[in-house]
């Protein structure tokens, strides 16, 4: 945070930009998990005295790959040159996803809650898109 070298800013939070490609991170997860791996080595080396703020290196971001859910098992993937679509990629993405959770409690936990979600078709997350005023009926504007 400029002016503030205390104060650092990860994940979806932060808008970065890689330090090879020139192109902006993405907003995904990985990204996420680097910057906070990226952020606790560069405090623990300036515990240590190895390095300051003016000379703390870059972040250099490492594509591992994209993924996406695009509906009831069923996904697409980019891995590398490899793209997978439909229930093999959806079994790829839950699979990469369980196992890059931090601790074995979390990945049981996260696995349970998706077989009840997928099996009782209960909605894990919602998101609001568009402008509400489109869809909602306001009394004061249908008197007028
Ligand atoms: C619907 C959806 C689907 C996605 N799918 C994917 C995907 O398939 N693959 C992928 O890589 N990424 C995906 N993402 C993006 C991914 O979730 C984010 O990029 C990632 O979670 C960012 O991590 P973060 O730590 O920056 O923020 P978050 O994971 O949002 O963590 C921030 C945490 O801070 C907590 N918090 C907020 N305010 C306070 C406060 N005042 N005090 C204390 N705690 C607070 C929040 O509760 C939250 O736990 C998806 C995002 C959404 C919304």
């Amino acid at each position: 945070m400029p002016g503030h070298p205390e104060i650092f800013v990860v994940g979806d939070l932060a808008h970065v930009v890689d330090s090879t490609s020139g192109a902006p991170v993405p907003g995904v997860a990985p990204a996420a998990k680097q910057m906070g791996e990226f952020v606790a080595s560069v405090i623990r080396r300036e515990i240590v005295g190895e390095i300051t703020p003016p000379t703390r290196p870059a972040f250099v971001y490492h594509d591992k790959g994209t993924m996406a859910t695009i509906g009831r098992f069923k996904a697409v993937a980019a891995i590398g040159k490899h793209k997978f679509a439909g229930t093999f990629a959806w079994l790829l993405w839950s699979l990469i996803h369980i196992f890059c959770l931090v601790g074995f409690r979390r990945r049981v936990f996260v696995m349970f809650s998706w077989i009840w979600h997928y099996a009782s078709f209960h909605k894990g997350a919602r998101l609001i898109t568009g402008s509400p005023r489109l869809r909602i009926k306001s009394p004061r504007l249908a008197d007028d």
